[in-house]
């Protein structure tokens, strides 16, 4: 059966790689048992390597897990990342696949079949397997298109048939759930962006077999850190007669926080043609921002960016900086029907693994050095020209990095 809400009624799946590097950490172990994604972010993690279980074990411990609860089911998320020019107006998460190279046709046939092949397996049925689909990808499309690597992904169509062909061979297994990244209010909250990436998406979804059948719904803020909820002020409030939108922090944005923007995508969603069932997703791995650093109130500031400053909980120099963010904090532990229109509060990147590293290292997973991660970078027009934010010596994105991990434990909010 295919459930409107997998998450609803449902236990977790532990990933037991990321489980044991958690549990490792000094007081990890009070989050370790918490479900996180398994990230299927190059062709031989499908086969698994030496150091992380591939897409069949991951199944097959789900079953183990599934059988030791008793009668809820399990559900089992897994991030379906590697299109051709993958990450491309960044570096960090760059892929092995080039659609120069025959990209898109090694993406369907080496990587997407594969998986759907395993995924589609009788024994598997009872799982609910939860896919995101291809984090960055559509939402580059709809900003991006000045980088090359973004503007061949729009002219060659690889991203949208690379999403469509995805959504295809996903759908059409009655026990997987496709979940297709819509960004974060800090990159499609502004009015320029926000409708046409919800015709994007309407188009593109529209081309599948199924059509609009073919997306259970949407996840925002994947591997992203903004703020759940700005508990001090709404979009709406003034500092001496002026709106907070035109502070620097908000820059005009239609949205302070998350959880607005993934309601109201989803209303829009909606009206350009998406079912009226769809669910949204937040990741919440890393966007507590607790600690001591976290404002207690609003600031009685009359002066309007101060006020905005002390009063947001997000305590990030730019709302564009998305690496290894200093003072973060692991956020919402997942759960499902949290708010209106929300399937559930999601861990997709799993606290504790590097967004990217803060110079250069050489590897083998076509991993690029983006000076977002850098923190002695001051930036570039996307963040408004500011300090990265980032965390110093960092590894390779997907590599384990201790230190983040333990900030993250330290700032949890709700806390630990
Ligand atoms: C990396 C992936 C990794 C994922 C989860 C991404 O940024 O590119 O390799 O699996 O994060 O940590």
């Amino acid at each position: 059966p295919h459930v409107d809400n997998p998450y609803a009624g449902a236990t977790g799946y532990v990933n037991s790689d990321w489980s044991t590097r958690a549990a490792a950490e000094p007081g990890g172990s009070a989050v370790a048992n918490i479900s996180t994604a398994v990230w299927i972010d190059r062709i031989a993690a499908i086969a698994g390597t030496s150091s992380a279980k591939g897409v069949r074990a991951h199944l097959d411990a789900a079953l183990q897990q599934d059988a030791a609860n008793g009668s809820s089911p399990l559900t089992i998320q897994f991030v379906i990342y590697n299109l051709p020019n993958r990450d491309c107006s960044a570096l960090a998460s760059n892929g092995e696949l080039k659609i120069s190279e025959n990209g898109l046709n090694r993406y369907k046939t080496e990587y997407i079949d594969p998986i759907a092949a395993i995924m589609g397996e009788s024994k598997y049925s009872a799982l609910r397997i939860v896919t995101i689909v291809e984090i960055d990808s559509l939402p580059n499309l709809v900003t991006n298109t000045a980088i090359a690597a973004c503007a061949e992904a729009q002219s060659s169509g690889a991203y949208v048939q690379g999403v469509q062909y995805a959504l295809n061979k996903l759908h059409a297994i009655t026990n997987v759930y496709t979940y297709v990244d819509a960004a974060h209010h800090g990159w499609l909250g502004w009015d320029s962006n926000f409708g046409p990436a919800a015709q994007l998406f309407a188009s593109t979804v529209r081309g599948t077999t199924a059509g609009m059948a073919s997306v259970d719904g949407f996840i925002t803020n994947t591997a992203n850190y903004s703020a759940l909820t700005e508990p001090h002020f709404t979009v709406n409030t003034t500092v001496n007669g002026q709106q907070v939108r035109q502070s620097r922090w908000i820059d005009w944005n239609f949205y302070i926080d998350e959880l607005t923007f993934a309601q109201a995508f989803r209303q829009r969603l909606i009206s350009e043609g998406f079912a009226s069932n769809i669910g949204m997703l937040i990741d919440t791995s890393r966007n507590g921002w607790g600690g001591s650093a976290r404002p207690a109130g609003p600031s009685t500031s009359t002066d309007l960016n101060t006020f905005v400053d002390q009063s947001r909980v997000d305590r990030r120099i730019h709302a564009g900086n998305w690496c290894n963010q200093s003072g973060a904090g692991l956020g919402e532990r997942p759960r499902a029907n949290p708010a209106t229109g929300l399937d559930a509060y999601v861990w997709i990147k799993p606290p504790g693994e590097s967004d990217g590293s803060s110079e250069e290292i050489p590897n083998d997973q076509g991993k690029g050095f983006d000076r977002m991660c850098d923190p002695t970078y001051g930036g570039n027009a996307r963040n408004g020209n500011n300090p990265s934010g980032a965390l110093a010596n960092a590894p390779i994105s997907g590599a384990w990095f201790s230190a983040q991990f333990r900030q993250l434990l330290q700032n949890a909010y709700p806390p630990i």
